[in-house]
């Protein structure tokens, strides 16, 4: 598989360090507040290159964070903790805006079918492991505490812009732009890795350390999640592409420090969703979340399916028009499924084989999953039974996950279901007054249920039943048997 690796900024083969197997991290949210859509493109595109490498017989041992303490409001290591920020917003402490905005996390993901990395790991459960990795930073010379702080001292590194060209001079003029400098640090580049003085001494969460009591750095949290659960070598870490700087160019600075070797050997990076109006933002326009989709009556499926239609490396602009298309779409493949009969045929394994080699050729080329749905599309036109073509969707849909098969199935329930009603209705003679009755009847006893009239609705029931008549239940609605 070819994947392409910002670090090397290459299209290179896909090689894990042990055979059949491969460790992957991947950064969490920051659970101050709802994730938006452009968040969930992150993971959406991180969940298919997992379900992607399992497809493709890799063990995956997938590691996340939950960032519950220490990132900033600004990456320049000032501002104010954006947990202690969310629930100043909303009157409650840090944990329970920590609780609810994880859980809200997790129900998106479940909406929009993104599987839970096998290990999950609030940032606040591993303190410990944050203060022993500082203390070998300290003690190998890479750290100095000054003010109070712990900063890593980023001009003993050979290279430490690992993913672009930056200098000095560009974090004065660009990317620091507005934020005022922290005048203990050494060198403009360098960063907090724990954190004794902050401006907000309201800071609810802190922790007893050799330096003072305090809280750990944002950077930290990943290198020590990482190396407590997957060890000093790790094969992929993903995130969004603003995570390459500064965050994943400082967990690699003391990452690589602390451990004195190479630590992680492929960079993902998924680009971001915009809005026409530019950057996908949390405070300002519209929030855009998962329920605010589901209140407008999309299906979270049918964004995950716009996400798919294109390349995690281009960035992709969110307008309702767009999401609009991707649905009709998404609701027309359906149908074009459920038309499908399961049992027609045996499984034909050469078109089996010729439409799944269009679906690994498209993602073996560094995941294009936009070409993976032209595949999907492809096996409609394939020469072969329905059974096979089910078969193959089914196979696509282990790594798609946009609820293909279910959702035709779903299709064919309703039509089956409706076909049955009318046949039972054609079966009698509407003009026959007992028959006319009966569908008077079904029709009270609809309403008396929909007033919550229980008892009414077992008594037509049970006098219908008197009267050798009996009432069938679907989902679609009732029908009827006489005799
Ligand atoms: P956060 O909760 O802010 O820590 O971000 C969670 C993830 O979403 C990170 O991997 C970010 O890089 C990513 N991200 C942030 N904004 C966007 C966006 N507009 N589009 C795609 N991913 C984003
Ligand atoms: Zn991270």
């Amino acid at each position: 598989m070819l994947l392409y690796n910002s670090l090397t900024r290459k299209r290179e083969e896909f090689v894990p360090r042990e055979a059949g197997k491969v460790s992957m991290y991947t950064c969490g949210p920051t659970v101050y507040h709802f994730a938006h859509i452009g968040n969930l493109r992150t993971y959406i595109m991180e969940d298919v290159l997992e379900k992607y490498l399992s497809y493709s017989g890799y063990e995956v041992n997938r590691v996340m964070n939950i960032t519950d303490v220490g990132h900033l409001s600004s990456d320049g290591d000032t501002g104010e903790d954006k947990m202690l920020k969310g629930a100043k917003r909303e009157h409650k402490t840090v944990l329970e805006i920590a609780k609810y905005y994880t859980d809200a996390f997790f129900s998106d993901c479940d909406k929009l079918n993104i599987k839970v990395p096998g290990t999950v790991q609030p940032a606040t459960g591993c303190i410990a492991e944050f203060i022993e990795l500082v203390e070998g930073l300290l003690n190998k010379g890479y750290a100095y505490i000054a003010g109070g702080n712990v900063y890593f001292d980023t001009s003993k590194l050979e290279e430490y812009y690992v993913f672009n060209d930056f200098t000095e001079e560009d974090l004065e003029v660009g990317v620091r732009e507005g934020v005022e400098g922290d005048e203990n640090k050494k060198n403009k580049a360098d960063f907090v890795l724990w954190f004794t003085k902050s401006k907000f001494d309201d800071q609810e969460l802190k922790w007893d350390s050799p330096w003072g009591v305090g809280y750990p750095g944002w950077h930290i949290e990943c290198s020590g999640i990482s190396m407590k659960y997957l060890g000093e070598y790790l094969d992929i870490h993903c995130g969004g592409i603003d995570n390459q700087f500064p965050h994943h160019t400082n967990e690699i600075a003391q990452s690589e420090a602390y451990i004195g070797h190479k630590w992680c050997n492929y960079w993902f990076h998924v680009y971001h969703l915009n809005t026409n109006s530019g950057k996908m933002s949390k405070s300002s326009g519209e929030f855009l979340t998962v329920s605010l989709l589901e209140s407008k009556g999309y299906n979270p499926l049918a964004y995950r399916y716009f996400c798919l239609q294109s390349h995690y490396r281009k960035s992709l602009v969110f307008s309702y028009e767009n999401l609009d298309n991707a649905t009709t779409a998404y609701n027309k493949l359906v149908v074009r499924l459920a038309q499908l009969d399961e049992n027609d045929g045996e499984l034909d394994e050469a078109a089996f084989s010729e439409g799944k080699k269009k679906f690994t050729d498209a993602l073996d080329n560094d995941l294009n999953t936009s070409l993976a749905v032209t595949a999907l599309y492809d096996v409609l036109k394939l020469k072969t039974n329905g059974k096979t073509k089910l078969a193959l969707i089914a196979d696509f849909d282990r790594v798609l996950s946009i609820g293909l098969v279910e959702a035709a199935a779903k299709v064919r329930a309703e039509k089956r279901a409706e076909e049955e009603k009318k046949n039972a209705e054609n079966a009698y003679d509407m003009s026959d007054p007992f028959v006319a009755e009966i569908v008077g009847l079904i029709e009270q006893r609809k309403q008396a249920k929909k007033d919550k009239n229980y008892a009414e609705a077992d008594r037509i029931r049970e006098y219908l039943a008197s009267k050798n008549v009996t009432l069938i239940d679907t989902p679609q609605g009732t029908t009827f048997k006489i005799g």
